[in-house]
Parts: C-alpha cells; structure tokens; sequence
C-alpha cells in the first residue's frame, strides 16, 4: 500500500509510519513539528519507500500519484499542550480531518482517524465500551480536544454513510514508549524525567484517579490491526490494566531506582478520574490483545529517558 500518515513526526505517527515501511509500505509523512519532532524519523529518511513533507495539514492537500490510505494522527496530544495549542488543536481535528477525509475520497483509500479516550471525557461508566457516549465540558480546558476528536469522529461517519468511503475509527487509549518527549507533559515522561533526575515526582490531585497504559509496540500492533480489516465502527485500542496515578509514581520510581520524593499538586480542571478500556470488540473483531506488561514496558522507556535527561 501506498499510505499517508499525518503527525508522522509525532510520539505515535514516527512509531507508525516505521512499522508501515518494516511491512514493505510505502509511507508519505507530513507534520508541521508544532509538537512532532524530526529526531523522531531521522532513521525514515535512509529507508526505501519513505517520503516526507513540512506541511499543516489543516491547508489543502495536494498529494501526486495514488494513495490506499490516509492515517489522520496530526494532533497535539498532551493536556499541556492543548493549553498552549487551543486553536491548532481544534483546527487539526476539524479542518484537518475534513482535508485529509477530502484527500482519501478523491484517491478511493480507506480513512483512519485517530481518535481518542477523551471521546468518552470524565467517564461515568467504567471501563469504557464504544457504545458510551461520554461526558465531556465542551468549554473546558480540554473541549478544545476532546471536541475536536468528537467532531473528527462524526464527521468520518458522514463521509461514511454519504460518500460509501471505507473507514476506521481508532480510540487511543493512554499509550506510552520511547519518541515521548520529556518535556511532554504528560504522566510517563514527568515522572520518569522527574525519577531519573532526583527532582520530586509530582502527583496531581491525591493519586487516586486511575488510568491503564499501553505500551506503544501492542497499540501500533493493534492500529495495524484494525487498518487491514473491515471494520467501520469504533474500536478502544488500549491497555486494560488499570492502576492508580500514585501506583504509577511508586513503580517508576522504584524501577529507575530513584530517590525522589513523591510529591502533590492540584489536579488539573476536568481531569478524568477513572479511565480503562473495554476492549471486547477489538479481542474480537481483530483478534488483539497487548502483550508487553506495564514494568517490561516501564523498564524499556526508562532506558529511553535516561538516555536523554
Ligand atoms: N498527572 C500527574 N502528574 C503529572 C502529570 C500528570 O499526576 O506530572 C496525572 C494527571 O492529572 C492525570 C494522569 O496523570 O490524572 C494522566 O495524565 P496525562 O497527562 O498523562 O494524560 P491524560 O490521561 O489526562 O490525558
């Protein structure tokens, strides 16, 4: 297949875009780098097959010759960033999912939107099936993405429905590994960054709000996955290993051997307090599951991050 994958820069599009051309795809990247960085695909550039362009994917597309696939994964993806980038993060995932949905009718190729967890917001049910329908603040601080991706999600349906296109709707869940940037904001990389440098690893709100992280490797094996079958309804794609943020400080400082203290801030407005994935369909339906358990997972993105602090 002949694929484009926006955000291909980015934690999850360099990971992505890597497995593609392993699998004898060849793969055209674009990424504006407002949160992607070119150290992520340095290793692309030597690989047969790999093409890549500076672009925002919100303006028109325009891609020669033809295409099997357009990969949507073009977004700032960290609450922190979604703070600093409000009005990208809504562009991308409304006008640049209309573009890239316009591009991949025009080619006849099979639409993959990267959605999210945060579809369903601060969850009231546990853990999250695809057909729940969520309980998002369109006006707080993270309805810039959760919106975004909610209007990303309707509009695929519509050109589903209208245009008969192929498509694939993909609910990320917390996700984790190397490519992370350490100042990324997010969970993983503060603490292992915090653990690894002796400084105190900060904790929002009490710790006891709960996610379930996936190791990058299973939710690329599972994007895969769910691109080469058939299905044009939602999929979780997620670890449901569920722990405590507190948990999660605990293990990563124990696994870097850190000293650093453990220490509290204010949670975040409209931070989620549970958050675990339902994934029958996609055990079902893709015949997937993760396989790297959190400590293997942990341990190998520590030696990422120690590299680099
Ligand atoms: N969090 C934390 N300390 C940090 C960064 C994040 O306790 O330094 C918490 C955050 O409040 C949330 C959880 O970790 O409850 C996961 O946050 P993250 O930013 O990783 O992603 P989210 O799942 O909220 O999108």
């Amino acid at each position: 297949m002949r694929i484009l994958v926006t955000g291909a820069a980015g934690f999850l599009g360099s990971h992505l875009s890597r497995y593609l051309l392993g699998k004898g795809h060849s793969v055209i990247g674009i990424d504006n780098f407002i949160t992607g960085s070119i150290d992520n695909i340095q290793d692309l550039f030597k690989k047969e097959g790999f093409e890549f362009q500076k672009y925002d994917v919100t303006n028109h597309l325009h891609v020669p010759g033809k295409l099997d696939a357009v990969l949507h994964f073009a977004s700032p993806a960290s609450p922190i960033d979604y703070l600093k980038f409000p009005i990208p993060t809504l562009k991308v995932g409304a006008l640049g999912t209309h573009k890239a949905l316009g591009l991949a009718k025009a080619k006849n190729a099979i639409f993959m939107i990267a959605s999210t967890s945060e579809v369903y917001g601060d969850p009231l049910i546990n853990p999250q099936h695809e057909g729940y329908w969520g309980n998002v603040n369109p006006i707080g601080p993270r309805g810039v993405y959760d919106e975004a991706k909610r209007f990303a999600e309707a509009m695929t349906m519509a050109y589903h429905r209208y245009h008969k296109m192929q498509v694939r709707l993909l609910r990320i869940f917390n996700t984790y590994g190397p490519n992370m940037r350490l100042n990324d904001g997010r969970a993983v990389p503060n603490f292992m960054t915090q653990a690894l440098k002796g400084k105190p690893i900060t904790v929002y709100g009490d710790g006891t709000q709960t996610r379930s992280l996936c190791y990058v490797s299973d939710l690329i094996e599972g994007i895969y996955r769910l691109l080469i079958s058939k299905e044009n309804n939602p999929v979780n794609i997620g670890n449901p290993h569920e722990i405590s943020l507190l948990e999660l400080a605990e293990t990563i400082k124990r696994l870097a051997g850190s000293r650093s203290k453990i220490v509290f801030r204010p949670l975040p407005e409209d931070d989620p307090k549970v958050r675990r994935p339902d994934i029958t369909r996609a055990r079902k339906i893709l015949k997937w599951q993760p396989k790297v358990d959190l400590e293997e997972g942990l341990k190998k993105t520590i030696s990422y991050f120690k590299a680099r602090v």
